[in-house]
This record gives C-alpha cells, sequence and structure tokens, in this order.
C-alpha cells in the first residue's frame, strides 16, 4: 500500500504542532524571528485567529493525536494568566494527547512568574525553555535583553523545582565576548542544574537593528564551540545535536521529530509546517494574517512539495545534525542505494577525520560538526 501525499488527509500517526507566539516586550536588536511588541488588543486577536485557524485544520485533518507540542515564538510568557487559560482550551479542543506527549513552552527569565509555572503544571506542560543567552550581565545589556544573570538563574531554579525539564540557550560569538566569558556562562549554566542547553552563534541576520554591523566586529565562534564540545560532555550532557547538548533522557522529541523529517503543523503567523511531503509556510504579521483568516480563508501563504535530489539532500543534511547520524538501511529504503552512495561519496572529498561510516550509520565527528556549514555546501 503507497503512502497517501495529501497533506490534508489525517496523519497516520502521533504528529507535533508547533504554535508560534509573535509577541516579545522588547525587540532585541539580533533577533529576526517573527515578533513585535503587542498593542493593545493584539494578544486577544492573535488567540480568537490561533482558533480559526485550527478550526480550518480540524475540518482537513480531523482532531490528531500530538506526540510532541511547541509553543514558541517571540515571548509566550508575555501571553497573560487569563490568556493562558484560553490558548489551553483552544488546543485541547482541536486535539488529544499521547499519554507521554513532550509539551514545551518558550520563557524569559523577566517575565516568566510563578502563576505560569502553577498553570503550565496542571495543564500539561513537561518541558520549559528558556532564553538565557549569557550568565554575564554586561552581555544582557550588549544583547538588549531585559533580564541580569540572577534573574535568568532564578527562572530556571524555578522551573526545575517545579519538575519540569529545564532548557536554556545561550549565545556565542558575541562582539568583544571574551574565551574566559563565554567558559563561566558555560560553568554557570551547569551549576544552574540544567537538563539542556542549546548553543547559538550570533549571525547578523537582514531586518534586524545589527544587519549592518561589521563582521569582523563579531567574535570568533570556533573556540568557544570547541570548548563546549570538550566541557559539556564532561559535565553529564551529551551532544545529540550540532547544537544542543542533553542529560540522559531530556533530549528533545520535538526537535529530533524536525531532524527526523517527521510531520508537523506550524500555526500562528510566520510558521512552516511539513506534512506528507509538503512544507508550508503561514502568512507573516499578524494583521495579515488575521484578515485572511477572519474571510474565512487559510492563513497558508506558500507551499513547495519536495521531491527529488532537494529532498534526499535536505533529509541527508537534516539527520547528519545529529551525533547519530544517517540509518543507512532507513535512507536507502526511502531514496535508494544510490541516493545513499551519492551521500558517501561526496563526504568523501573531505578529510577522513570529518564523519564516520559504518556498516549501519553515516554521521559528521566532533571535528566535523565544527565545520558543518562547509559539508552542507557538499551536500545540498
Ligand atoms: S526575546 Fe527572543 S524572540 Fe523576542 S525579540 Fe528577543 S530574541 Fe527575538
Amino acid at each position: 500500500m503507497t503512502q497517501s501525499m495529501n497533506p490534508f488527509e489525517p496523519p497516520a500517526g502521533g504528529l507535533s504542532l508547533y504554535i508560534h507566539v509573535p509577541f516579545c516586550e522588547r525587540k532585541c536588536p539580533y533577533c529576526a524571528f517573527e515578533s513585535k511588541v503587542p498593542s493593545v488588543g493584539e494578544r486577544d486577536l492573535w488567540l480568537e485567529m490561533l482558533s480559526k485557524e485550527l478550526e480550518w485544520w480540524e475540518k482537513r485533518i480531523g482532531k490528531p493525536s500530538l506526540s510532541t507540542c511547541y509553543i514558541g515564538g517571540g515571548t509566550p510568557t508575555v501571553i497573560t494568566g487569563p490568556q493562558w487559560v484560553r490558548l489551553a482550551e483552544i488546543i485541547d479542543s482541536h486535539f488529544m494527547f499521547e499519554s507521554d506527549a513532550e509539551v514545551t513552552v518558550e520563557a524569559n527569565p523577566n517575565s516568566l512568574k510563578a502563576d505560569h509555572l502553577l498553570f503550565w503544571r496542571d495543564w500539561r506542560v513537561s518541558r520549559v525553555s528558556i532564553g538565557v543567552q549569557s550568565f554575564d550581565d554586561a552581555e544582557l545589556i550588549q544583547l538588549g535583553r531585559l533580564h541580569s544573570a540572577a534573574q535568568a538563574y532564578e527562572a530556571i531554579s524555578a522551573s526545575l523545582a517545579s519538575g519540569f525539564s529545564v532548557n536554556s540557550d545561550l549565545m556565542f560569538g558575541l562582539p568583544g565576548q571574551t574565551f574566559r566569558n563565554w567558559s563561566r556562562t558555560l560553568s554557570q549554566a551547569v551549576k544552574s542544574g540544567i537538563d539542556h542547553i542549546s548553543l547559538y552563534q550570533l549571525t547578523l541576520e537582514p531586518g534586524t537593528l545589527w544587519e549592518s554591523m561589521p563582521e569582523q566586529d563579531l567574535s570568533d565562534g570556533y573556540l568557544p564551540y570547541r570548548w563546549a564540545q570538550w566541557y559539556m560532555p564532561r559535565k553529564g550532557y551529551n551532544q545529540y545535536e550540532i547544537a544542543n547538548f542533553a542529560k540522559e533522557g531530556h533530549e528533545s522529541r520535538h526537535n529530533i521529530n524536525y531532524w527526523e523529517e517527521g510531520e508537523y503543523l506550524g500555526v500562528g503567523p510566520g510558521a512552516s509546517g511539513f506534512l506528507k511531503g509538503w512544507r508550508y509556510k503561514n502568512i507573516s504579521g499578524i494583521t495579515e494574517y488575521s484578515r485572511s483568516l477572519d474571510r474565512g480563508g487559510s492563513a497558508i501563504a506558500s507551499g513547495e512539495r519536495l521531491f527529488g535530489e532537494k529532498r534526499v539532500s535536505e533529509a541527508a543534511v537534516l539527520a547528519l545534525r545529529m551525533s547519530k547520524g544517517i540509518d543507512r538501511e532507513d535512507f536507502s529504503n526511502k531514496y535508494g542505494a544510490l541516493e545513499e552512495k551519492k551521500i558517501i561519496e561526496k563526504l568523501s572529498r573531505f578529510p577522513e577525520d570529518l564523519y564516520d561510516i559504518s556498516e549501519k550509520r553515516i554521521s559528521l565527528s566532533s571535528k566535523g560538526m565544527r565545520v558543518a556549514n562547509r559539508i552542507w555546501s557538499e551536500l545540498v
């Protein structure tokens, strides 16, 4: 029996859901994510439109069971208590949840309140991802963040004490960031007892306040990344993906689903989704997004079906982001032995210490992960 390629059909197994909250208290100068400071009534409008968007989807894919749900942004903690209650009602009315579903919420240290943690526990949240970025107060000011290192510490402690699995995002490659500052940030993160750490290298994105900053003002990211690869595993955090380290059992199942090319529904302004080989992107901007839904239309702005070489190379790059890499048997069953051979042939153009090829798997070595961008440009 061949699998249906129609994205507007009920999914076969557990689905992942991403909900985009397009609001922040203030726009950070480096941030290219879809987010803005909400005007009066905009958060309620977003909730109303989200409900319409999910009704639109329910008519097409029914009421699927979720294996993971990720509420990100933006800053989900700018949503007030009563708005959180409404958001949970909307989600619960359109989906069922698997008994062990992973439900993640992103939070910022300054807007995370005890009430959020209490409500999330009572609802079904299992994981909190905190935008810490740095444990150095001067770096936090430079990044335009609204919290101090002490507040970040408190937010992590309170989330851990409430029983959540806790992640924090940390940034390296900042202008003037010294190796000493970076290693201190990592050791502070470890000391906080956090379960999972995601690392981001600062890049100058178009459309941000920092877009015209000279590249040479950024500090080199090679050494900080290499240090994290050496230090974190010694503290009990395994590198399971290029940018992610976790204590055993705390890996993000939602993100693993992305890297394994799993299906996911993305809702909210500017969100993306991937269903049955079809990738779509939602309308950006709360006003345009709302206008379309209010007229009885969909939130989708564009879509493309991924096939042929593009699909294969994207699948290979996504799988190679993870330490476990490509499962050779699965890959060749899905895309053919010839495509698998092509991946090996392309990797063989690089020095042997950048990758590992065994009977069962193809993966990047730690050293290969440090130069992954060079490898991707060969693979795609
Ligand atoms: S808080 Fe996060 S999403 Fe909001 S502007 Fe800053 S970096 Fe972007």
